[in-house]
């Protein structure tokens, strides 16, 4: 007799590998590895998470009605055409899911998010990696992928771990040369970092065409990724389809009202993408600085910087020298970006303090 047998598909399937809180030998140090908000939470969706500490015993509303008007009251959308989940990582699942199947394909650029080759295989679908250009993702290595079999493309914009952005120009030329039965996946986890000008027709694209699903998240800008709660926007077709195999109960009651306090308190996200566009450039001069030692930052617009090493300190050496100096960041050589490290844009004091660390690693202040 022998054991339970995982699909052969599921042992393929390399565990995601979550930013560290602690250093390795223990000590509390500031978290620079999982892009969460330096200014915390907005104080209203505190409050309105505090409010449900006394009704714990019913189930929350499973259609989550008042979380969606309040997300397409803020978005101009259709709240009858929003799908949700545990994050937006479960709505990422739903699409893989719901779309594809063993033997499908479903296309993603060599460094994308991680989550996208986990929900691909999960399915026993196939994953086919376009290469990157310098990094950013590429249009034509995509298209260039596509076969009979694809289901799903996913493109992050901007795109984690990279922090690169592909304009609206770009987005609306891999849609238009995309076949109409395959599914274009926008994950826009940081479109609230954008400027205006930036935004990459997205949301219009979702409104207007019957294959693009937008998912959008409240762990990044919003600060409440303690409540896991995502979302997606996409034709009633496919958001029907999606919700046959959502959990009836995606997040609690609290996380429901937090949320759309949060979506509420613009104030809250003009300040927080304000300091995170005035740092990450602040951020990025500082690399500039250090071209010399081999550092350079992969333009990005995202809430992260991802710092290249090619000189005599080492990516890795730099990772466990910002440990030594309380500051934890995401180094991927399981990802492929062996040589590079993903930092989160922090408080002005951390992000001055990891400069400062950095310089004295590679000894630019010697
Ligand atoms: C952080 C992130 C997400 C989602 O996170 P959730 O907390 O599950 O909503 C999705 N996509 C990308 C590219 C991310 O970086």
């Amino acid at each position: 007799m022998t054991a339970p047998q995982p699909k052969p598909w599921i042992m393929d399937i390399a565990p995601y590998i979550p930013g560290k809180s602690k250093t390795d030998d223990g000590r509390k140090v500031a978290k620079l590895s999982s892009n969460e908000n330096p200014l915390g939470t907005s104080e209203a969706a505190r409050a309105a998470f505090a409010r449900h500490a006394h009704d714990l015993e019913r189930y929350p509303d499973a259609s989550a009605a008042d979380l969606r008007d309040a997300i397409a009251a803020a978005n101009g959308i259709d709240p009858a055409r929003i799908i949700y989940g545990t994050g937006s990582d479960e709505v990422l699942h739903l699409a893989a899911g719901t779309f594809a199947g063993p033997g499908d394909e479903i296309i993603f650029v060599k460094y994308g998010f991680a989550v996208y080759e986990i929900a691909t295989r999960r399915v026993g679908a196939v994953p086919v990696i376009a290469p990157d250009k310098d990094y950013a993702t590429d249009v034509d290595a995509i298209l260039a992928c596509v076969t009979d079999k694809t289901r799903v493309v996913f493109v992050a914009n901007p795109n984690n771990p990279t922090g690169t952005y592909s304009p609206k120009s770009e987005i609306a030329r891999l849609h238009a040369a995309l076949p109409e039965d395959v599914l274009l996946v926008l994950d826009h986890a940081y479109a609230e970092y954008l400027a205006p000008e930036d935004d990459d027709g997205g949301l219009e694209l979702a409104r207007t065409a019957s294959n693009v699903l937008v998912t959008r998240t409240f762990s990044k800008i919003y600060g409440l990724a303690a409540e896991r709660v995502g979302w997606g926007y996409a034709s009633a077709d496919i958001i029907n389809a999606m919700h046959r195999i959502r959990a009836p109960f995606s997040f609690s009651i609290a996380a429901q009202d937090a949320a759309i306090a949060a979506v509420q308190d613009t104030d809250f996200v003009t300040r927080s993408r304000d300091h995170n566009s005035k740092w990450l450039r602040w951020f990025a001069d500082e690399i500039a600085k250090l071209g010399n030692a081999g550092l350079r930052a992969v333009p990005s617009k995202a809430n992260f910087q991802l710092v290249t090493f090619e000189g005599a300190v080492t990516a890795e050496a730099a990772y466990h020298g910002l440990m030594d100096h309380g500051f934890i960041v995401r180094w991927l050589p399981g990802q492929g970006l062996g040589n590079g490290l993903r930092i989160t844009i922090g408080t002005e004091e951390e992000t001055r303090g990891l400069i400062a660390a950095l310089r004295k690693i590679v000894g630019a202040d010697a």
